[in-house]
C-alpha cells in the first residue's frame, strides 16, 4: 500500500469505477469535487465532517461493490489498519465497529 502523508485527504477510494459513469473520463481533480473522503489523521469526512466512513460513503460503497461483498471487506480492512495506527487511544473493538461493523448489517447477495 502506499504511503499517504499525514493531513491530506485520502484519494485512493475515491476513484470512479462504474466503466458506465460519464465522471470516468473527466480530470480527476474534477471528479473528485466533493467527496465523502476520509481525512487524516482525525478519519472525519471532508465531505461532511462526520466520522468516515460516514452515512454518505457507506452508501456510495456498497454500490461500487454491489455483490463483491468480500471485496469490500478487504477494501474497508486496509482502511481500519489505517485508522489503528492513526487512532491509538480508540478503542479496539469501537474502531472495528465504525469501519467494519457496518458490513455485517448489510444483506447477502
Ligand atoms: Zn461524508
Amino acid at each position: 500500500m502506499e504511503k499517504v502523508p499525514q493531513n491530506m485527504p485520502v484519494w485512493r477510494s475515491m476513484a470512479v469505477r462504474s466503466p458506465e459513469s460519464t465522471h470516468s473520463r473527466l480530470p480527476r481533480p474534477l471528479a473528485r469535487v466533493n467527496v465523502h473522503a476520509p481525512m487524516r489523521p482525525s478519519w472525519a469526512c471532508v465531505g461532511c465532517g462526520a466520522q468516515w466512513p460516514c452515512r454518505t460513503r457507506r452508501n456510495q460503497l456498497l454500490a461500487e461493490f454491489d455483490r463483491a461483498p468480500v471485496s469490500l471487506a478487504l477494501f474497508m480492512g486496509r482502511f481500519f489498519m489505517d485508522a489503528a495506527q492513526d487512532l491509538k487511544t480508540e478503542v479496539a473493538y469501537v474502531l472495528y465497529q465504525r469501519f467494519m461493523g457496518w458490513l455485517k448489517e448489510q444483506p447477502r447477495a
